[in-house]
């Protein structure tokens, strides 16, 4: 039976690997899959992971329509075993729904990717859809951490340094322009998400003399700043 099932997880759990690696096994055992993705790190129409690898994908525009598209394809003869979707957090809920129309109808498997919550910790649109619409949520094995160590469960934004919770949902990371700043992301546990306590911030509270003491077993300090590959 094919399944609709939304992997997820925060950024930095690997997410992009593991779609290409079931790519992969899928093609292995002589399936046919398209790859899509929406706003990767490394530009338009290709899925890239953390660890180097990329593919080409198909870019999702609002406008895309997964049920027309895949349909096309098997109109002109090719085969549609499954569908590899990354970022899926960023897909319209009606674009879920054709997803699940395209399981149920038409029995492809599709293995949806992406992080549920955004900076401010609520449910992106997409992933919303999904859980409400997944055969299987499934959340991810490898788990990011926080810079103290403990699972990290939130995803931050950080604006020249400063960590925000509010602004427009989706700001592609690593940008920098003149009306917005310099915006990152990092994955904290949600202690220091609630504390707005990233690793800079709490490098700066440690080595500051005029901050108040704080506990150091809840709040170690972060050894190093964050690589970001
Ligand atoms: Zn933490």
């Amino acid at each position: 039976m094919a399944e609709l099932v939304f992997f997820s997880g925060t950024m930095d759990c690997g997410k992009s690997t593991l779609a290409l690696q079931m790519d992969h096994n899928n093609s292995a055992r002589g399936r046919q899959g398209l790859i899509f993705t929406k706003l990767d790190r490394m530009g338009e129409s290709v899925l890239s992971s953390r660890l180097g690898l990329s593919t080409p994908a198909i870019e999702v525009s609002d406008h895309l329509d997964f049920w027309d598209t895949v349909v096309e394809r098997l109109t002109q003869g090719a085969r549609v075993d499954y569908l590899i979707c990354d970022e899926a957090q960023f897909y319209t809920p009606e674009q879920v729904e054709q997803l699940a129309r395209l399981v149920d109808e038409l029995g492809i498997d599709v293995h949806a990717f992406g992080i549920t919550a955004d900076f401010r910790t609520e449910l992106f649109a997409g992933s919303r859809r999904l859980i409400e619409l997944a055969d299987r949520v499934q959340l991810l094995q490898v788990e990011a951490l926080c810079w103290c160590g403990r699972k990290a469960t939130h995803n931050a934004r950080i604006v020249d340094g400063v960590m925000v919770v509010e602004g427009e949902q989706v700001v592609v990371g690593d940008t920098a322009s003149a009306s917005v700043g310099l915006v990152e992301y990092e994955v904290l546990c949600r202690r220091h998400y609630m504390r707005r306590m990233n690793s800079h911030a709490a490098r700066a509270a440690a080595l500051s003399p005029d901050t108040l003491p704080f506990d150091l077993d809840v709040c170690a300090v972060p050894p190093q700043p964050p690589s970001r590959a």
